[in-house]
């Protein structure tokens, strides 16, 4: 059990139904990745960057390109809970 996996869901911010599925899987360093899982809502795109919209309300939840794994999936642009932690200067 070298990393930890979990998935939740994300609510829509203006709606609060479910969006999308985002799997968070936590690498040894404590960097968090967050995933989109399949059978979520299509990332689409325009000009002003990548997005999701919401099934319910049409709600425009803006995403960002994981640049390292472009094919695997999209970072949320939204805050994530989670402060960085500084262990060793
Ligand atoms: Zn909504």
């Amino acid at each position: 059990m070298e990393s930890n996996v979990d998935q939740r869901e994300v609510p829509c911010p203006k709606c609060s139904k479910p969006l999308y599925a985002l799997l968070r899987v936590t690498k040894t360093k404590g960097d968090s990745l967050l995933l989109v899982t399949e059978g979520s809502p299509r990332v689409e795109k325009d000009d002003a960057g990548n997005f999701i919209k919401c099934p319910h309300c049409s709600a425009r939840v803006p995403m960002e390109p994981n640049p390292e794994h472009m094919n695997a999936g999209y970072y949320v642009s939204e805050p994530v809970s989670q402060p960085k932690s500084e262990g060793s200067a």
